[in-house]
């Protein structure tokens, strides 16, 4: 299995070299060659499978020669083993024909989890086979930033830095980042907001010198590493649910279009899923493009469900890509146009686009509103995140055809507008509940990319 970019300039890779290289050479984002189907046959058997059973079987056909498939077994079952719940990703029932699919039973309580753990496991395999070290750095408004520290704590080949904004996250998320022992793990409190710490994280990477002398690896959401793990999730709950004798929906709370796009992949697979739905909070720019109005960037607006609060959705690239009929010129071209502000999408885009997704969007009252009446209705806590997904899934859903609402985050995680909606504090899992008595590491930093550079030097005796 070969991968392409999705603006067509870039060199065609392995799987092993897409997912150490992580943004392609051109700006692009890396796509496999072909997408392989699965047969009816071959889904109907993931019936009553394990989580890691059905993960060997779906991610198997993207892989190649990367991994042995005695290894590729050993690292699934090694990136799964610490969650919390036996079935990995539970389904829970919220009321006739709509089940949430609880996507955070992971050691940070946040569905990145399924990708970071996996991503941890590879990483260390085939860098460990090379012979190689790398630095990872990353730039966290939170989520993303515990589940990679978590995912490469302790290992071997990994340097791992992270950067977030001082005083802007929520404490469990910076005491998730500043708790673990491990010496290879490194939280930087940058003097800023989370657009700083993304543009100092691109800085060290255009920082050639820098990139090359500490070998720099990245780990953001656009690696095709985390995409292809959140396909998964996708297969194993329409599967408890039917599937594929019959179809499915699926309604995604979504910032960067990772996680919807994993369900395009497991749609082109061959899973019979009917709508794919695309759920936005106030920072709506995705709806806003599939209502037909263009995609122009905006401000953002600081919100209650902020692991999706983004101005620009940087996955929703390789959908562009697929709906301009895989022409990496014209996606290229686009690309220029959003960098002066935004563009109009073609007709014929469009009408691919819609195919394949819908959209809607949650209020900051809405999504508030929502966790309330799941709670009376149903006894759930939902987080904010997975609440824009249910409103939105309400108002999509058809009585015939069950629709799968994803619960990205444990409501714990963000308690205060869980407490603000319904009077409860939600209580850590049992399995994490000393996190407040742990002690904090940490290295506060200006904003500065000097500073850094000389920083991540020294930490790594270079
Ligand atoms: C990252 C995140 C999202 C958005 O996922 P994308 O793949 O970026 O669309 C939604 N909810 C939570 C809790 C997240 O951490």
């Amino acid at each position: 299995m070969q991968y392409v970019s999705t603006r067509g300039q870039a060199p065609v890779l392995t799987f092993e070299d897409t997912m150490l290289t992580g943004l392609a050479r051109d700006g692009g984002l890396y796509v496999p060659e072909h997408i392989p189907t699965l047969s009816t046959d071959e889904i109907a058997a993931m019936a009553g499978q394990s989580y890691e059973d059905v993960a060997y079987t779906v991610m198997r056909p993207f892989i190649g020669a990367t991994f042995t498939d005695t290894e590729f077994r050993e690292l699934i079952a090694a990136a799964y083993a610490p969650f919390g719940h036996a079935a990995r990703a539970p389904l829970v029932q919220l009321a006739p024909n709509h089940f949430l699919l609880e996507l955070f039973h992971g050691p940070t309580l946040a569905f990145k989890d399924f990708a970071m753990q996996l991503i941890g496991q590879m990483f260390q395999k085939a860098l460990g086979r090379k012979g190689e070290r790398v630095t990872i750095v990353g730039a966290t408004s939170g989520d993303t930033g515990s589940a990679a520290i978590e995912a490469f704590r302790g290992l071997d080949n990994v340097d791992v830095f992270i950067l977030y904004p001082h005083g802007r996250v929520s404490e469990v998320q910076r005491r998730q980042m500043t708790t673990p022992t491990e010496s290879n793990v490194h939280a930087l409190a940058i003097d800023g907001d989370f657009d700083d710490c993304q543009a100092r994280l691109k800085d060290m990477f255009n920082d050639f010198e820098f990139r090359d002398g500490v070998k720099l690896a990245g780990v953001n959401s656009i690696n095709w590493g985390r995409v292809l793990a959140q396909v998964v999730y996708y297969f194993s709950s329409a599967v408890s649910l039917g599937a594929p004798h019959r179809e499915i929906s699926f309604t995604v709370p979504t910032g960067n279009f990772g996680d919807i796009f994993a369900g395009y992949i497991a749609k082109r697979m061959g899973l019979p899923v009917r709508d794919l739905v695309i759920a936005t909070n106030q920072n709506d720019i995705l709806d806003r493009c599939m209502k037909g109005q263009g995609y122009r960037k905006g401000t953002v607006h600081a919100s209650i469900s902020p692991s999706m609060d983004i101005q620009v959705s940087s996955n929703f690239e390789r959908a562009l890509f697929e709906a301009y009929g895989r022409d990496g010129g014209a996606v290229a071209q686009l690309m220029a146009e959003l960098a002066e502000g935004g563009f109009d999408v073609s007709q014929g885009a469009m009408e691919a686009l819609r195919e394949n997704y819908s959209s809607g969007r949650a209020s900051e009252a809405e999504t508030s509103a929502t966790i309330t009446k799941a709670l009376a209705e149903t006894g759930e806590l939902l987080c904010p995140h997975s609440a824009v997904g249910v409103k939105v899934a309400d108002e999509r859903r058809e009585e015939a055809v069950p629709m799968i609402t994803l619960a990205t985050a444990h409501p714990a995680k963000f308690p205060d507008a869980v407490e603000a909606a319904t009077g409860i504090r939600p209580p850590l899992p049992a399995r994490m509940a000393d996190l407040f008595d742990r002690e904090e590491r940490l290295t506060r930093l200006p904003n500065d990319l000097a500073a850094l550079k000389t920083h991540i030097k020294e930490t790594l005796a270079l």
